[in-house]
């Protein structure tokens, strides 16, 4: 059985990994399938993700990487999968994903959802909270693989977070 894993990744933690590395042991083959999603405005480019994905996953042996652009069930279809592969971490999760879940079984109903929920250590994890970390300069090396640490460190110094914004001047009184 083949399962599509999509998502933003933006960039890949170590919560997505250990998703993925479970997903690998259950099915025949997985897809990691990054969006391209224009409403999004991600850190790092579509070319970039796909490359972290790469470096930090060569050990697995039945897994591809590709992007995509249509409705995830459309792509699933195109690719001949019949599992889509998604990771749960807290009951927030758990609306938009049962949503999620119902929206693509009415568009097609060969295509089925499955969740592994998170190993305990990675429950509290996601790219925003990594991202967030690692502009304010705090240390990322255990939420993400350690390419990924790298490049947010190289992408945090060379764009500092902070822009200084000259102090307003206090009014001056007008001279009569
Ligand atoms: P999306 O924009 O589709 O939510 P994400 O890259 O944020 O893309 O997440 C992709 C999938 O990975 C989602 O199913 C999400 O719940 C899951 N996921 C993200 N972080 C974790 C984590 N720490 N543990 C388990 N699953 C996760």
């Amino acid at each position: 059985m083949i399962a599509v894993y999509p998502g933003s990744f933006d960039p890949i933690t170590l919560g997505h990994l250990d998703i993925i590395e479970r997903g690998c042991q259950l099915f025949e083959k997985v897809i990691v399938a990054v969006a391209r999603n224009p409403n999004k405005q991600p850190l790092f480019s579509i070319q970039q993700r796909l490359a972290q994905i790469q470096t930090c996953t060569q050990h697995l042996a039945n897994l591809e990487l590709d992007t995509f652009d249509t409705l995830t069930v459309t792509y699933a279809q195109k690719r001949k999968a019949q599992v889509l592969l998604r990771g749960l971490r807290v009951l927030s999760d758990f609306e938009y994903e049962l949503q999620m879940a119902h929206t693509n079984h009415s568009l097609s109903s060969q295509v089925e959802t499955v969740f592994l929920a998170t190993s305990n250590e990675y429950s509290f994890l996601s790219s925003s909270l990594v991202k967030e970390i690692a502009k304010f300069g705090g240390l990322v090396s255990h939420l993400v693989p350690e390419n990924v640490a790298i490049e947010l460190e190289e992408c945090f110094t060379k764009t500092p977070p902070f822009v200084s914004i000259p102090t307003p001047t206090a009014p001056t009184t007008p001279m009569d």
